[in-house]
């Protein structure tokens, strides 16, 4: 029984060695308890720090250690895509390398899958401590607001951290597609997935990767990635307004027919025009964000382009050996 660890890692040279400890550590103790292999798989996202250099020691100095460096940042969900890609294991794990996913619960995990019952076993953290509120704020209101318009059900706190089966592996690598909502995209393919609870743990070496701004567009992919409601929404919008106008017309009209033509009102008519321009353009730019999104994804283009892999570098090596 081979496990397979992803770790995608931006600009993280410090905290991967304190994360390679932790792994080597449970692995030691799974070894024993369950006789499971582990391979570990460091996927830099186009890091600007040594963390391909730190990747290409751990790989050196322990075999199980495998890594995908991409040539670019391509984003969190692209370096699990490849991450699940690679992965050769029965049973495969994400987790960030800061250790915020204590590798210290995969027994538990594997537990639950093994007993056959499981596909999937996730974890949620039922507290956001050391976080700043106003970001707490925020992300309730996205989990409230995408699970009233998505039939999908995406779980208020429920972390990438997450062990699955092969069958659900191979479901998660057939949605290729380009805008990649991970929590959208674990839920959607089903699955029957048991949950851990854990206390919100805080990074161990380095910072986030993630301010107010990546975190709204973040949000914004997810909502438009997993549900269509929106553009209900826009076209429903367009309706109340259009009624509400037909009302106002047949009473000018009467008042005019009844009272003569008045000329007061401009102040009026220029706030209901700023007012209907305003709610005209916020539908066009819902309408934008999907076309946008469909326009990405009839491109094709490759989720993540792999620089190095630890095959390159053993290859070399072999070549220079010769
Ligand atoms: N990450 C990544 N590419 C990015 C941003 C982040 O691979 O463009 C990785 C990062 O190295 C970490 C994980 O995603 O392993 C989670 O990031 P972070 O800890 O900054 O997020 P937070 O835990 O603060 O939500
Ligand atoms: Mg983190």
């Amino acid at each position: 029984m081979l496990i397979s660890l992803i770790v995608p890692c931006y600009n993280e040279e410090e905290a991967m060695p304190l994360f390679y400890q932790e792994a080597a550590r449970v692995a030691a103790q799974m070894e024993k308890s369950h006789g499971a292999e582990f391979e570990i798989i460091f996927v830099d996202d186009g890091s600007k720090d040594g963390t391909l250099r730190v990747a290409r020691e751990l790989h050196d100095a322990d075999p199980r250690v495998r890594y995908v460096s991409f040539s670019r940042n391509f984003g969190k969900e692209a370096g699990i895509y490849a991450g699940l890609k690679a992965a050769k294991g029965d049973y495969v794990a994400t987790l960030d390398a800061d250790l915020q996913d204590p590798p210290a619960l995969l027994p538990d995990m594997l537990d639950a899958l093994l007993t056959g019952d499981y596909d999937c076993a996730a974890t949620r953290r039922t507290t956001r401590e050391g976080e700043p509120p106003v970001r707490s704020w925020f992300a309730r209101l996205f989990y409230r607001i995408i699970n009233k318009m998505s039939d999908t059900e995406i779980v208020d706190g429920a972390r990438d951290f997450r062990l699955m089966s092969r069958r659900m592996v191979d479901a998660v690598l057939e949605m290729s597609e380009y805008n990649r909502f991970s929590k959208g995209i674990f839920s959607w393919v089903g699955f029957k997935t048991k949950w851990f609870a854990y206390q919100n743990v805080e990074r161990v070496a380095g910072q986030t990767k993630w301010n107010f701004w990546s975190l709204f567009k973040y949000s914004i992919e997810g909502i438009v990635g997993f549900s269509t409601q929106p553009l209900v929404m826009a076209a429903l919008a367009g309706v109340i307004f259009c009624l509400a106008a037909f009302v106002g017309i047949i009473f000018v009209v009467a008042r005019a027919l009844i009272f003569g033509d008045p000329t007061a009102g401009w102040p009026s008519m220029v706030c209901i025009m700023l007012l209907c321009s305003g709610v005209q353009l916020f539908c066009l730019g819902i309408v934008g964000e999907y076309l946008a999104k469909t326009y990405l994804e009839v491109k094709h283009r490759p989720i993540y382009i792999a620089r190095e892999t630890e095959q390159d570098r053993d290859e070399r090596r072999q070549a220079k050996q010769k």
